[in-house]
């Protein structure tokens, strides 16, 4: 069973959630504020985080770059008060993986963990076979079957999210794609997003990788993105 850790100060929303997810076959787990919220998320190792924005105490901001900085992977899909793009942009460059806007709506809730676990399943459990799929530009090697980044040498951390983008471009090497084709080929048709996303994981991708001159990940001006 997956275990989910809810995190969330206002009571009524803790409790449906809560008790949503355990009536649709989950583990729930609750956090009423954010150094419980931490703390618990490091101690029970859930499967997937959903994350209150304002909290008491430690803010979900600060507990989700806390736990990206500790090499915690764990999925996070943020709750955001305001639906402002500054909360959503903020949130998936700490690292969360997806954010829903309240008021939300119990079922989209659920569709979206369910995606995001997928994802994440797809990504990690994978059994590898004879031929692996791996790419290798330079310095940098990505293994899809492993999900893993190594960058001269040394394995690079990434969300799903960051991991995908990079994956897309490493195997279009050389092709330049607008914000627009990048959101709908590595987020989805269906995912709402502004082209400020993509930018913000190039610059976390960037950041991760050590690529401040933009030796990998080239920005075409006016354009887009292309991987050299
Ligand atoms: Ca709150």
């Amino acid at each position: 069973m997956k275990k989910i850790l809810i995190i969330e100060d206002e009571p009524s929303i803790r409790e449906l959630v809560s008790y949503n997810l355990q009536t649709n076959g989950y583990e729930a787990l609750e956090a009423e504020d954010g150094t419980q919220g931490l703390a618990k998320a490091r101690s029970e190792g859930p499967d997937l985080i959903i994350l209150d924005i304002m909290l008491p105490g430690i803010d979900g901001y600060e507990i989700c770059r806390t736990l990206r900085g500790e090499g915690n992977n764990t999925p996070i899909i943020m709750l955001t008060a305001k639906s402002e793009e500054v909360d959503k942009v903020l949130g998936l460059e700490f690292g969360a993986d997806d954010y829903i806007a309240k008021p939300f709506g119990i079922r989209e809730l659920l569709a979206r963990i369910k995606a995001v676990l997928r994802r994440y399943e797809n990504g990690g459990d994978k059994e590898t076979g004879s031929a692996e799929d791996v790419i290798t530009i330079g310095d940098l090697t990505i293994n899809f079957d492993r999900h893993e980044v190594i960058e001269d040498g040394e394995a690079v951390e990434l969300t799903y999210r960051e991991f995908e983008l990079l994956g897309f471009l490493m195997r279009n090497e050389g092709h330049v794609f607008t914000r627009d084709e990048l959101l709908d080929k590595v987020w989805g048709i269906e995912y709402a997003g502004e082209t400020r996303t993509v930018d913000v994981h190039v610059r976390y991708l960037r950041r991760k990788l050590h690529d401040d001159d933009e030796k990998y990940i080239e920005t075409i001006r006016g354009k887009g993105y292309k991987f050299k």
